[in-house]
Order: structure tokens, then C-alpha cells, then sequence
């Protein structure tokens, strides 16, 4: 009987699963490539120097055999790199802190009632460091971000257009939702407000056609039920089904 196949030493053989597949150099988008190894990096690094952030990894194995990325492989094993479950469950996150570009996406995560931090200005350094401090996920396009040692837990969001990445992000996170109890500005709880308190800020044709209303617990502003109604019930309606789809 012929045995194994013989494998260069100092290569490993790679099976990456197609779900991440759009992290990988070209040539390697296939379900098997051979890749060299210096004989000495642990699995995480080789992970990460195919370009996959360990963000994106549920589970490693080396020959069909659970593994970490601590572990270091011998040459000519096989190793299996499978994308995280989703729902993902990450214990103890407290909500979401959005990278510089994603400012469209934190106001549809907040419009749903996710909390969903977000600053137009912060650098990766400090994006990693209040994410940690927060327990906040971090949500990135940036790959170099998600491979910084002190994140505490991050996301890649996929997708070009705000829809796309706020599916793939409610896909992935499943979170619940609480739509219209946030504010949309600044992240903030919305509580109700009698209307002869906020009347005096709204015009009034505001004030004539809505009669509920609610005030932003931090930066003050004044929202009305039924503004833009029909946008927010497509968003939400959409939301819901994504979320039913990942917890029947
Ligand atoms: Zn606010």
C-alpha cells in the first residue's frame, strides 16, 4: 500500500475554510495551499501571517486534532482554520466601539437600540486600549487593528455599503434589539419626555403632529416618534429577520 505522500520539510499544509478565504493572498484562495514555515512560529502567528486576523478564527486544528494558537506545529501536519460561529457569543461585552470609518454603521447600530460607541477621531491605539477598558467589541475594517495583542475582542465587518455591513454584523452578533431608545448623535439612553417640556425646543409643525417624545439622557436632544417613520420600519423590519434567521 503506498504510503502518505511525501511533504517538503519546513511547509505545512493548510486548509482554510472558504468563509475566510477573502483574507487570503490570491493564490491561496483555494481549499488547500502548502505554505512555508520557519520551523519555530506558533500556529496563531502562522494564522495571522496568511493575513487571517485570530478575530475571525472559532476553532484551529492540526491533523484533525483541536488546537490552540499557542500550540506550534511540526512540519508537514496539516492544519484547518474554521471562521467563528455565529452567533458568536463573546461573555462579558458591554456593546460595540466602531473604527474612524464606520460612523454610518454605529448610527443604523444605534437606531436598533445597540449601543454602539463611536468617535470620528480616534486612533487604532486608542480604539484598542477604551475597547479593552469597556469590554467592547471593536468593529474594524482594518485587519492590522484586529491583530494588535491588547484588543480584547474585535470584528472584521464585511461589505462596502452600510447595509451590507450592518447585516453582516446582526448576522454574525444576533444582539438584541430595542429600537428607538437611543440616541442616534451620541449613543446616549433616550427617556421619555412630556411634551410641554420639550415644546418650547421644537417647531411647530414638530409640535403639532407627534405627541410622543423623548429626551436624550446625555446630550439632551429631542427625538418624536413617527419621524421618518417608514426608513426606520424598513431598517428595523430588515434587522429582525436577520437576527431571527441566527435565534429562531
Ligand atoms: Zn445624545
Amino acid at each position: 500500500m503506498p504510503g502518505p505522500e511525501p511533504r517538503t520539510p519546513g511547509t505545512l499544509d493548510v486548509r482554510t475554510d472558504p468563509a475566510l478565504w477573502s483574507f487570503l493572498a490570491r493564490e491561496r484562495r483555494r481549499a488547500r495551499a502548502t505554505v512555508p514555515w520557519d520551523g519555530d512560529a506558533t500556529l496563531g502567528h502562522v494564522v495571522q501571517s496568511l493575513g487571517i486576523p485570530l478575530t475571525e478564527v472559532g476553532a484551529l486544528r492540526l491533523d484533525g486534532r483541536p488546537a490552540a494558537p499557542q500550540d506550534r506545529p511540526v512540519p508537514g501536519v496539516e492544519v484547518a482554520i474554521l471562521p467563528v460561529d455565529r452567533p458568536q457569543e463573546v461573555p462579558g461585552a458591554t456593546g460595540f466601539l466602531l473604527d474612524v470609518g464606520l460612523g454610518t454603521l454605529a448610527r443604523r447600530l444605534r437606531v436598533l437600540g445597540i449601543d454602539a460607541a463611536y468617535r470620528n477621531d480616534a486612533a487604532d491605539a486608542e480604539l484598542v486600549r477604551d475597547g479593552a477598558a469597556q469590554h467592547r467589541i471593536v468593529l474594524t475594517q482594518d485587519r492590522g487593528l484586529l491583530m494588535r495583542r491588547a484588543l480584547w475582542a474585535g470584528a472584521h465587518v464585511r461589505g462596502d455599503r452600510p447595509d451590507d455591513q450592518l447585516a453582516d454584523v446582526l448576522d454574525r452578533f444576533a444582539p438584541p434589539l430595542a429600537p428607538s431608545t437611543r440616541c442616534t448623535a451620541c449613543n446616549g439612553d433616550l427617556a421619555p419626555a412630556p411634551p410641554e417640556e420639550v415644546a418650547g425646543e421644537l417647531k411647530a409643525g414638530t409640535r403639532r403632529t407627534y405627541a410622543e417624545f423623548a429626551r436624550c439622557r446625555s446630550c439632551g436632544r429631542v427625538y418624536w416618534q413617527g419621524a421618518h417613520a417608514e426608513g426606520l420600519e424598513r431598517i428595523v423590519g430588515a434587522a429582525r429577520a436577520v437576527v431571527r434567521r441566527r435565534r429562531p
